[in-house]
């Protein structure tokens, strides 16, 4: 999916999450931001990330864009990663809810992405470089290997384009209401 699409999939899941949860909002804000960039980091990759003039000259400094697409940033290693990270953040002395709700809005939002970018036709090697795979060399990209066939959806295709928009309105009602709830 686009950037604009894991992120307003991303809000409105963790907006969701926090109405629900009833989340202190002092934690939410951090959590929030922490999920905005969870959301298309793993496109670091230089995935699909570069939709500008803008991001593309960032991108020259971006490192990361030299590992091939969905590959190792789009694996379960990264997602554990985080989790211990989170984990140790109190052993490492930061223990205050700016800090570990920034990581924990970035590892849910991260994790989604990958979820989301599982069900598009390329699909997300989890276990990179362990699994089965092929290399496309037209995209120069490594396609999941599938057993079984139904329907998956196409980057930036007419489903991606509703899916975003239905997104976008949870994401609208559920700020709508929590800024009731809270203001
Ligand atoms: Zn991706």
């Amino acid at each position: 999916m686009l950037k604009k699409s894991h992120i307003a999939f991303s809000h409105a899941v963790i907006s969701g999450g926090i109405l629900l949860t009833n989340y202190p909002v002092k934690a939410a804000l951090p959590l929030l931001v922490g999920a905005h960039f969870g959301s298309f980091a793993p496109d670091l990759d230089g995935g699909d990330t570069y939709d500008s003039e803008l991001t593309r000259l960032l991108g020259k400094l971006n490192v990361l864009q030299y590992i091939p697409h969905r590959t190792y940033t789009h694996t379960l290693w990264i997602v554990a990663l985080l989790v211990l990270l989170f984990y140790q953040l109190p052993q490492m002395g930061a223990n205050d809810y700016l800090f570990r709700n920034l990581i924990l809005g970035f590892t849910i939002s991260y994790a989604l992405h990958l979820i989301l970018d599982n069900f598009s036709k390329q699909g997300v090697n989890w276990f990179f470089p362990f699994g089965r795979y092929r290399y496309n060399p037209k995209f120069k990209s490594y396609q999941k290997k599938r057993k079984y066939r139904w329907y998956y959806y196409r980057v930036n295709g007419n489903f991606e384009l509703w899916f975003r928009q239905l997104c976008r309105l949870v994401m609208i009602v559920n700020f709508y209401l929590l800024y009731n709830h809270w203001f």
